[in-house]
């Protein structure tokens, strides 16, 4: 079963999606199988990561900024190459185990939605397959 949802997201930030997943998960009634989170979108990114000390979401973003900053010899007319860079570093799906009707993640891990070119509507999917 496919799932989508619409979020709205701020200038940059990564945003908690693990209880959207779950919700697909359940919905789907498949206890034994595999989960794609797919973003369809070239300055956001799907990702996963610590769940429990919110400064660890800043940091990410402080982090990315630091890795891939602007750079006023990029070309693109958009001027948004930074973006489009930790969009790809990070990558636009994550695929998760699925064990008794649940993600099978660590105590720690959380699912993220990361937006580096907001605030924008976002979308992402949520594939849920029986094995
Ligand atoms: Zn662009």
């Amino acid at each position: 079963m496919l799932f989508k949802f619409d979020l709205m997201t701020p200038e940059q930030g990564i945003i908690d999606i693990t209880k959207e997943v779950c919700q697909s998960i359940k919905e789907s009634g498949v206890s034994e199988g595999i989960c794609v989170i797919f973003c369809p979108h070239t300055t956001a990114a799907i990702t996963i990561n610590e769940n429990a000390d919110p400064d660890v979401r800043s940091d990410f973003v402080f982090g990315m900024n630091k890795a891939f900053p602007d750079d006023n010899e990029f070309r693109h007319s958009e001027g948004n190459s930074d973006a489009h860079l930790k969009s790809s570093s990070i990558g636009a799906s994550e695929t998760l185990i699925i064990s008794r009707g649940a993600p099978l993640l660590g105590r720690w891990q959380g699912v993220y939605f990361c937006e580096f070119d907001g605030p924008r509507t976002r979308q992402f999917f949520v594939k849920v397959i029986r094995s």
